[in-house]
């Protein structure tokens, strides 16, 4: 592929880029996601991988650009995030992270007020760090805290203390990115109640914009998963999962960080701008190994294999695992579920109109049952969850579901 004009950036392009970096100093043993045990041989090779990635995916889109028959291809959009996930990219180095900012830089036009986010192991903040990233553009950091609990850090495998937890917490507030985001985790085995408080009280008192805050899941393939007195623990205590998640909702509240999904609060104007592209069903492009992309309709996700991923590229290949058309039903659907899982809700008369559906009695009283059980209310036209809907989001769009599918 000649890449020779790569300084014309392509004009049509999506609001979101994701770029995952599989890399992490210890795999945790509840961990689902495509990553791998970190060694520094090993960036040097990714890193070019994605950019051959990036530069490829970018001249794809510029030649559909060209084709003016083409209608598909000829909206303009400036790029508003830019988001670093993974595994943990707080292990590239500064000079690693600035490549690949630049070469999506190169071909992504961006808009003045674009996010640049970052997510981040404490074990890894340094304020040399902090402003390594800062002087690259990044405008937002996540850190994947989980708890102020030794015990329960060790728990889940965790390479950083809560003393490191609580170091890395100090350098971010000192450092010249002020918007930043702090995981917390609950439903941990042996983690009480009482013990899972503690966590959102000492989180709130750091002051972050944002708190995403995840029930666990153990997934079957994991070393979790395989553990059957961890498999017996939460499906005994799902009761307490449910009085942790509905505590924190509120208490979230109290202290100005809003809940805007089912999982993720912030402070006004504050919500992750990658959520905010995904959840609205706007495109978007993802590169490096396992990530997902949404554009004109079709879904696609990379191979999680390392070695499966640079193989594709070194021979010139798409790294593409699988690829979907969404059809009208897949969307109705996504769209569905997209919307109950936000606090400003689902607008029922938009998506009859899009989709030219329409519910039926059975799911009209089903709302209903929600709405007397103090789990959804109405909203002008849109139907929102409770914190206690929150808890059954998924269910809930399950049983909305059938008779979608059979309209
Ligand atoms: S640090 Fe995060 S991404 Fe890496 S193994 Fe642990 S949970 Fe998974």
């Amino acid at each position: 592929m000649n890449f020779a004009d790569k300084n014309q950036k392509i004009i049509s392009s999506v609001p979101a880029v994701y770029l995952h970096i599989p890399f992490c100093r210890e795999i945790c043993p509840f961990c689902s996601f495509a990553v791998r045990r970190d060694r520094a041989g090993l960036h040097e090779k990714y890193i070019r991988s994605m950019v051959g990635e990036i530069g490829r995916r970018a001249e794809f889109i510029k030649e559909k650009k060209k084709n003016h028959f083409d209608e598909n291809y000829s909206g303009q959009k400036f790029l508003e995030s830019i988001y670093f996930g993974g595994g943990t990219p707080s292990r590239l180095m500064i000079p690693e992270v600035s490549l690949l900012l630049g070469e999506i830089r190169n071909y992504f036009p961006s808009s003045d007020q674009i996010e640049i986010s970052f997510e981040m192991n404490p074990e890894d903040v340094t304020p040399e760090y902090l402003n390594g990233l800062a002087e690259n553009g990044v405008t937002r950091l996540s850190l994947g805290g989980q708890s102020f609990n030794d015990s329960t850090l060790k728990k889940l495998g965790r390479c950083h203390s809560a003393l490191e937890l609580r170091e890395s917490i100090t350098a971010i507030v000192n450092s010249p990115i002020n918007n930043w985001n702090l995981d917390l985790m609950f439903g941990i085995p042996e983690q009480s109640i009482s013990m899972f408080k503690k966590d959102v009280e000492e989180a709130l008192a750091c002051d972050p914009s944002h708190i995403s805050m995840y029930g666990l899941e153990i997934h079957e393939r994991t070393p979790f998963g395989q553990n059957k007195q961890f498999r017996k623990w939460e499906s005994e205590h799902q009761e307490q999962f449910e009085e942790m998640y509905l505590w924190a909702t509120e208490h979230m509240e109290k202290a100005g960080l809003f809940q805007y999904e089912v999982s993720n609060f912030s402070k006004i104007s504050k919500e992750g701008r990658n959520n905010l592209v995904v959840w609205s069903g706007q495109e978007y492009l993802g590169f490096g190994v396992g990530a997902h992309s949404y554009y004109h309709q079709t879904r696609w996700g990379n191979k999680r294999s390392l070695s499966t991923y640079l193989k594709h590229l070194d021979a010139n290949e798409w790294p593409v695992d699988f690829k979907e058309q969404l059809f009208a039903e897949q969307l109705a659907a996504e769209s569905l579920m997209l919307g109950l899982r936000q606090c400003k809700g689902f607008n029922i008369k938009d998506w009859q109109r899009r989709f030219g559906l329409q519910w039926q009695k059975q799911q009209l009283d089903f709302v209903q049952e929600l709405c007397d059980e103090g789990r959804a209310f109405w909203e002008d036209q849109h139907l929102c969850l409770t914190p206690k809907g929150m808890l059954l989001a998924d269910k809930i769009t399950v049983e909305l579901l059938p008779t979608i599918r059979r309209n």
